[in-house]
């Protein structure tokens, strides 16, 4: 992977006061995400469209003697530490550390011998927002503690998706590790869940991607998170009666399941309606993209929110409301909720003329209605991760 441009100058004086030292530390970088459409379709196998951000996750780390891993997460002004020996038998703690940690083990589980180390972790992408924090953690860890070309980047991936499931314990699919792995400047990336096989797909120049926080924690999420993931199986269930081969709602066209709808209860009928026609959307979706086609990209974007608004019941009042207030600004072309669901994060289509005054009439209504400011990000698809410090001048 060749070395990136975004040097985060602080990391590695933050490193060496943290940890009394004047070791130079190797710096890893992983990106959030945006998810462009394509929601809750990941672990139906089915498509996703997501872009990396340049808001990223960096590690800096060295080795050191005192058989431990050492990490210091910045953000929270938080320690901790674990003997290299009790990783693999480690427990999860309900804490940031379980994203490293899980990591770690699978590491080891795989046979990858961990080195005592000290961990400086930085990170710009917001947490719990919808823009996959938790992704550009794992991700993170997992280049800083191995190095990088150990492992193959889909092998990465789905190391970080493991550590999520198994450790962290959310039911999580790839989408998330796999864009912090694979993104790419200018473009989105179109992944098939199933086949684990992505294209990239150029976005229009003539867009801006802005994503609106709406500062609602998505707390809910999880255990709703966990709800979805069943009711999406019971759907599955439902289905095979009529057709024995459907394994996952990505098996389905959304003519056969218009015919065969009734035979499944309601709320798993809502929940794969979304799924089915979410995955039909992202095709959609990259066609219009590829013929730089924005009011139907614009078009895709609302007609996913009212799936997830309705169907997949996964937004709340604040969400709706950046969505409604946003359609009908000028110069938006399309909104939309991006993330898990719950709060975090809408993104929007906008035409680049019409930035400003979009942050500011969205941002002023949010603040009269919710009495909280609303945070803007201007998201260009930006590269995977890889490791920064070829850039750094030694010794600085
Ligand atoms: P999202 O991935 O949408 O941001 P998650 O709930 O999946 O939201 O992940 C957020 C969690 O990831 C945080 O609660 C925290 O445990 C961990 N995390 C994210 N960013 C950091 C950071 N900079 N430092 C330490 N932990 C972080
Ligand atoms: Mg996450």
């Amino acid at each position: 992977m060749s070395p990136l441009a975004i040097v985060p100058d602080e990391i590695l004086s933050a490193f060496q006061n943290r940890f009394h030292s004047d070791r130079q530390p190797d710096i890893y970088r992983a990106p959030g995400r945006v998810n462009l459409i394509g929601e809750h379709t990941d672990y139906n196998l089915g498509f996703v469209f997501p872009i990396a951000l340049d808001m990223a996750c960096h590690i800096a780390i060295a080795p050191a003697d005192h058989g431990k891993l050492r990490m210091y997460a910045h953000d929270l002004g938080e320690d901790f530490e674990i003997a290299v020996a009790d990783i693999s038998t480690a427990k999860p703690t309900s804490t940031w550390s379980d994203y490293t940690i899980g990591v770690a083990q699978q590491l080891s589980s795989r046979g990858f011998t961990l080195a005592s180390s000290d961990l400086y972790i930085a990170s710009d992408v917001p947490a719990g927002s919808g823009l996959s924090s938790s992704a550009a953690l794992e991700v993170a860890s997992a280049f800083s503690l191995l190095g990088s070309g150990k492992l193959e980047p889909l092998e990465i991936a789905k190391l970080g998706q493991r550590a999520e499931i198994e450790f962290v314990g959310v039911p999580c699919g790839i989408m998330d590790q796999y864009a912090s792995v694979f993104g790419r400047e200018g473009a989105a990336i179109q992944l098939d869940c199933r086949s684990l096989k992505h294209e990239y797909v150029p976005l229009p120049g003539t867009a801006s991607i802005i994503a609106v926080n709406s500062m609602v924690k998505h707390e809910l999420g999880t255990s709703a998170y966990r709800e979805r993931v069943n009711e999406c199986q019971q759907a599955v269930n439902a289905i095979k009666a009529a057709d024995k081969a459907v394994e996952s709602l990505r098996d389905v066209s959304l003519t056969f399941f218009e015919q065969i709808q009734d035979s499944i209860p309601a709320v798993p009928r809502r929940r794969a309606r979304h799924v089915i026609s979410e995955n039909q959307r992202v095709l959609d979706f990259a066609a219009a993209a590829k013929a730089a086609d924005l009011p139907e990209m614009g078009r895709l974007f609302v007609a996913s929110h009212r799936s997830m608004q309705y169907d997949y019941e996964i937004s709340c009042e604040e969400i709706d409301f950046l969505v409604d207030t946003a359609i009908k600004l000028p110069g938006v072309y399309g909104s939309r909720m991006t993330g898990g669901g719950f709060g975090g994060c809408t993104v929007n289509l906008v035409s680049p003329d019409a930035v400003d005054a979009f942050h500011k009439s969205l941002g002023h209504a949010y603040e009269k209605r919710f009495g909280k400011r609303a945070a803007f990000y201007d998201c260009k698809a930006a590269p995977g991760a890889g490791r920064l410090s070829n850039s750094f001048p030694k010794g600085a």
